[in-house]
């Protein structure tokens, strides 16, 4: 039986795809927090280059991939699609189960896919240093790679708890000659105004995005980069789906069901939009996403305008969102605890052409349990919400009988987050 289906070089996408192009409908646009109004792209051009503010806003259906991104993605792209025989004969399952495996990067996850674009990008409009925030320290590490990769600076703010339990992540970023703050930190006004509410709190990303934002507007070589759900995000991981589809050509098999982790919604974004079309001729196909029970934006947040971080500084978004104020439990899945979701994944799951699901932690590390020794490989604990969607739907196929092929992303390897495990 055929278990992995590696691609060459020469089979890297060339374009990114924008769903945009394929939807029936209009998303509603970013409104301007001052005036409530549509966004207008120039003001943005204080934190993005004017290039990302374009695959932000446009419906174009292929955007180029440049050749030195396509280039830096060679490292470790493309990414094998695997058949989980293990997981299939332990479930003793019908279902045929599949994963895209994004933790072969060399940061270990998806990120890197969308980090070395946004470098790329700012570098050719002059932009010498990126600030950001981090969460469980995978977007901070990514972007302080594709930066090093690129010759730029990064500084970086991760969230106070998750500094404090992954320690590692700060580590990687130092290696690639980053700056790393636990945030909230003294370092930013409203830092300072967080910290003056409440000194002992764990932190959020909606605090540390404020940071970030803060520090590439005072400076005009800086601007602001965001590792998830804004659309351009989502754009650049579509080198994730693409990919997919030909390798499960090559498999000569068809998804039945797709399903992905889901914090701001880049990665399962990435792995599933790509199959929108297919999904448009196929209704009975399930495209599902699986976020925690402890910050379940997707399944109990309202959809709605809200701001991006806490402090109300990026342009309000409609999204599905618990509230900018929301601050998760301290939960290990670092990268699902963010109060808001991809407008672009929200509006899909509002039209009820995605759907889903909320996993607590304990299922999750029980599958992400099984798969490590079953698979070989220890998933992230942020993955691990995928693996047990999985495992439901190969659950749910013993009781039909159905030959159900499914397909998760494996957005990262958890090498790095065995603490959370102990
Ligand atoms: C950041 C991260 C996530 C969550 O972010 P999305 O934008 O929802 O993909 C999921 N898995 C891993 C491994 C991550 O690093």
């Amino acid at each position: 039986m055929r278990r992995r289906v590696y691609l060459s070089e020469g089979d890297i996408p060339k374009y990114w795809y924008n769903v945009k192009a394929d939807l029936p409908f209009t998303l509603d646009p970013p409104l301007d927090p001052q005036t409530k109004k549509p966004m207008e792209p120039e003001k943005l051009g204080a934190i993005f280059p004017k290039e990302l503010i374009r695959q932000e806003m446009t419906t174009e259906r292929e955007i180029p991939i440049p050749q030195q991104v396509r280039e830096a993605y060679a490292i470790y792209r493309p990414t094998p699609l695997i058949r989980a025989v293990g997981l299939e004969k332990a479930l003793n399952t019908p279902a045929h189960i599949y994963y895209k495996n994004e933790s072969v990067s060399p940061t270990g996850s998806h990120k890197l896919n969308t980090a070395i674009a946004q470098a790329y990008f700012n570098k050719v409009e002059g932009i010498t240093k990126l600030s950001t925030e981090t969460g469980a320290g995978q977007w901070g590490s990514a972007l302080s790679y594709a930066t090093k990769l690129l010759g730029m600076e990064v500084e970086v703010f991760m969230v106070k708890v998750s500094m404090e339990q992954k320690p590692a992540r700060k580590h990687m970023v130092n290696l690639f000659d980053g700056k790393i703050h636990p945030s909230p930190s003294a370092l930013t006004d409203k830092g300072k105004e967080f910290l003056k509410k409440d000194p002992n709190t764990t932190g959020s990303l909606g605090m540390a995005i404020s940071e970030a934002v803060e520090v590439a507007f005072k400076s005009k070589n800086v601007n602001y980069s965001l590792g998830s759900v804004l659309d351009h995000v989502l754009l650049h991981q579509t080198v994730i789906g693409q990919e997919t589809k030909k390798q499960m050509e090559v498999m000569n098999e068809k998804p039945d069901v797709l399903l992905g982790c889901f914090g701001g919604g880049s990665n399962f974004g990435g792995f599933i939009l790509p199959f929108i079309p297919d999904k448009f001729k196929d209704e009975k196909m399930e495209i599902v996403a699986c976020e925690p029970v402890a910050c379940p934006s997707l399944t109990k947040g309202e959809y709605r305008y809200d701001y991006g971080d806490s402090a109300g500084l990026t342009p309000l978004l409609k999204m599905y969102t618990l509230g900018k104020d929301f601050v998760p439990p301290a939960i290990h899945a670092g990268g699902l605890r963010y109060h808001g979701a991809s407008p672009i994944i929200s509006r899909l799951i509002h039209e009820k052409i995605v759907k889903a699901i909320a996993i607590d932690q304990k299922e999750a590390f029980d599958a992400a349990k099984l798969f490590s020794v079953v698979e070989g490989i220890i998933p992230a604990p942020e993955s691990s919400h995928a693996i047990a969607g999985a495992i439901r739907y190969a659950k749910e196929a013993i009781k039909t009988g159905e030959k159900k092929v499914i397909v998760f992303n494996l957005s990262g390897h958890g090498l790095l987050d065995l603490n959370a495990y102990a």
